[in-house]
């Protein structure tokens, strides 16, 4: 009888893995087209997929990637998902995952009252905080209606679909924010202000956190400016809010699937989206099942880099959009949508296309975006490795080719 499979231990595999990660080298090697009958064994199969997997991706850390919200990650995330990949806990068990638990309710611990909550639980992604936020607005505050701004992320919608609550979508002002005086009666209904849109970056007010019955606040994008002395500012009002989702594989700088959802209220929260099971320990707290340890990069990254560390990030790629954002505005073959409110900038170039624009740089350096049928390029200032001065060159440059 085999005792043990060397498939599930460590081995030198994982320093060729490394190897290639790091070389310039690799081929990508054909895949088969049916299921192979027998295996090609893991160093073959390594060496088979890293020219696909690692080359046929964006370069989300290149000195030209402007383009999405997805940044580059840290290396110690890297190592993080490899540990957590061997262990394989899960967040639904805890007997299995003893200090994953710890580690997210100690993230959690440091980063929740920067928002004025009491705590939470990760999630896939900002999609499911937003769902999970409003999952608890219909279920503790009773509400049948969102309220929300048309610049507000699909999710939300869909949310709403899933959970039958009606939609009620608000006109936004010329920068991209919920318009105020647009707001119809909030009665019995959860108002959600976006912090950060995914188009343009607005933030909506946030004074008006408190004005229904729940506010969600969908920080997805910019909630980590509430680690930034220089920017926290941007979002005071967040602090009263019912609930409040962000997404740490957006400007956390995390591997993907890393989210938070977090209440002011959890106790009230955690009753209505939780589920428990004869055959669980502790409840199910939200959407998911089986959860990963998501908190754990998340909390390596911290430790590495503290909160000044993620501050300094955040405040370089700020005042990096802001600087494009002026060179934009010198220039008088392109036209500035806005000033940039969370480090993305909307412009296009003034009588040409701008799809051609954008075609004309390199790929990964900007993104489209369309603002009342218009199309406009778009930056989003997620990677600190950017270089900012060479971007500008190009984009004066292409709106020279262009004009
Ligand atoms: C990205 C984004 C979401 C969705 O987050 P995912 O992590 O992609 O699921 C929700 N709201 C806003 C404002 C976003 O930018």
């Amino acid at each position: 009888m085999q005792t043990s499979d060397s498939s599930f231990s460590t081995h030198d595999g994982l320093n060729k893995a490394l190897e290639l990660l790091a070389s310039p080298h690799r081929g990508a090697v054909d895949l088969p087209f049916t299921l192979p009958e027998s295996g090609l064994g893991e160093m073959r199969a390594l060496e088979m997929l890293s020219g696909h997997v690692l080359d046929k991706a964006a370069q989300l850390g290149s000195p030209s990637s402007l383009a999405h919200m997805d940044p580059p990650t840290p290396w110690i995330t890297w190592a993080m998902a490899l540990w957590n990949a061997s262990r394989n806990q899960n967040m639904l068990h805890e007997a299995t995952s003893p200090f994953a638990t710890q580690a997210e309710a100690l993230v959690l611990a440091w980063l929740a009252p920067l928002f004025g909550m009491r705590g939470g639980h990760f999630c896939a992604g900002s999609t499911i905080a937003n769902l999970t936020g409003l999952w608890a607005a219909r279920d503790v505050a009773g509400v049948s209606t969102v309220v929300t701004s048309q610049a507000a992320h699909l999710s939300i919608e869909k949310a709403c679909r899933l959970l039958r609550l009606e939609l009620v979508k608000v006109s936004v002002d010329r920068w991209g924010r919920l318009d105020r005086e647009q707001l119809p009666s909030l009665d019995n209904a959860c108002l959600v202000l976006t912090a950060g849109t995914t188009a343009t970056g607005g933030v909506d007010p946030l004074d008006l956190v408190g004005a229904a019955k729940w506010t969600h606040v969908d920080a997805a994008w910019a909630g980590s400016l509430r680690l930034s002395r220089t920017h926290s500012a941007r979002l005071d009002g967040i602090q009263a809010a019912d609930s409040v989702a962000v997404s740490a594989h957006k400007w956390l700088f995390q591997p993907k699937d890393s989210a938070l959802v977090m209440f002011r209220n959890l106790d009230a929260a955690n009753a209505a989206i939780s589920f428990g099971g004869g055959y669980l320990a502790s409840p199910n707290v939200g959407v998911q099942g089986s959860r990963s340890a998501a908190a754990i990069p998340l909390l390596a990254t911290l430790l590495a880099w503290g909160r000044e560390g993620v501050a300094q990030r955040l405040d370089r790629l700020m005042q990096m959009a802001d600087s494009l954002a002026d060179e934009i505005e010198k220039c008088d073959r392109l036209e500035l949508w806005g000033r940039p409110q969370t480090a993305i900038n909307v412009f296009r170039p003034v009588g040409s296309s701008t799809v051609a624009f954008v075609q004309a740089l390199p790929p990964g350096m900007l993104s489209t975006c369309v603002l009342d049928g218009q199309t406009w390029a778009r930056s989003v200032a997620a990677n600190p490795s950017v270089d900012m001065d060479g971007v500008v060159e190009k984009i004066l440059a292409a709106s020279r080719e262009d004009a």
